[in-house]
């Protein structure tokens, strides 16, 4: 079997010649040679495959054995294509690797395939809403391009994962036409639900634009204090953050850039998913330097008014 190691990854692992920005602290896995899906802004849907690519990521080829050998990274996250056989190719290789938390983020798949992955010692499970919204949702993953995936469907895929696994993850996208309100919405409903939310800035394959760094900043706190329990911290205006009041119990997190690093499983820090080198860092891969925390705040601030 052969599997998809991302450029990053493979670098660590001394599979490839090259340089690291940023070092991965977990392991990043493609699996799966061909989706059938179709999602809109995805660079290995059906439609417009572009092999060596995920997101922003160059993903080079390595037959799977190369997984006994693993070491040095705090997880393993999977991230599969959709494709029939995926469920049986994940429960073959997991026996294969050492002992390292294992993350898989997956289609919605029946409960009792769940059940095998967690049996098979998955400690998390991933299932992406990708949309803030039902009607995004439809237009970007569901039938607007003739996929099956149903908001419903999702959702209730993520409440059989939080059944079988106490919490599941799911991953937002912030630039496909939502508003900050649905954003916002979205994740204090999710984190009632017990599922955690992983941000990412929608990354153009072909055509649009990233999101205006100033809202990525000011979603990324209100995910930071939504998930601290916070829930009445913020205004809205038309839909925008217009304010954000920090509780002074999280100054000093914000102070520390906290909210601005990359959000996901523990150990997660995905390094230039969502980024060109040297341009725009939307997900911070690692601790922050002084400077940056000023001019994400400053940022911030570009965008909604910020209170301490
Ligand atoms: S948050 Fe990170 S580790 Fe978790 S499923 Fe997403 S990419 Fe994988």
């Amino acid at each position: 079997m052969k599997i998809r190691l991302s450029y990053g990854t493979a670098v660590k692992m001394g599979l490839h010649r090259g340089k690291m920005l940023a070092e991965p602290t977990t392991a990043y896995v493609m699996l799966g040679e061909k989706c059938e899906s179709n999602c809109a802004f995805c660079a290995q849907r059906r439609d417009s495959r572009k092999e060596n690519y995920l997101s922003r990521i160059i993903w080079p080829e390595y037959p799977v054995e190369v997984l006994k050998e693993i070491k040095g990274f705090s997880r393993i996250c999977f991230q599969t294509l959709d494709y029939e056989e995926v469920v049986d190719d994940l429960l073959a290789i997991l026996p294969i690797i050492p002992y390292i938390p294992v993350s898989v983020s997956i289609v919605p798949i029946p409960r009792e395939d769940i059940v095998k992955l967690k049996n098979a010692g998955v400690q998390i499970i991933s299932i992406a809403l990708d949309a803030a919204n039902e009607e995004i949702f439809t237009r970007v993953k569901g039938s607007g391009v003739s996929n099956r995936f149903t908001w419903k469907g999702h959702w209730n895929a993520l409440r059989d994962a939080v059944s079988i696994f106490g919490t599941a993850n799911t991953h937002l996208i912030v630039g496909l036409g939502e508003s900050d309100e649905d954003l916002v919405d979205v994740m204090l409903y999710l984190k009632k639900e017990n599922i955690t939310t992983a941000l990412f800035s929608f990354t153009p394959v072909q055509g649009g634009a990233q999101p205006d760094v100033g809202r990525y900043r000011a979603i990324q706190l209100a995910r930071f204090l939504i998930y601290r329990g916070y829930e009445d911290f913020l205004e809205l205006a038309d839909g925008k953050i217009s304010k954000i009041r920090v509780p002074e119990r999280e100054k000093e997190s914000v102070e520390r850039g906290l909210p601005f690093l990359t959000s996901g499983c523990p150990g997660c820090n995905r390094p230039f998913y969502n980024e060109r080198p040297g341009g725009v860092i939307y997900n911070y891969p690692r601790k922050m330097y002084e400077k940056e925390i000023k001019e994400a705040l400053e940022q911030l601030r570009n965008y909604s008014k910020l209170v301490f």
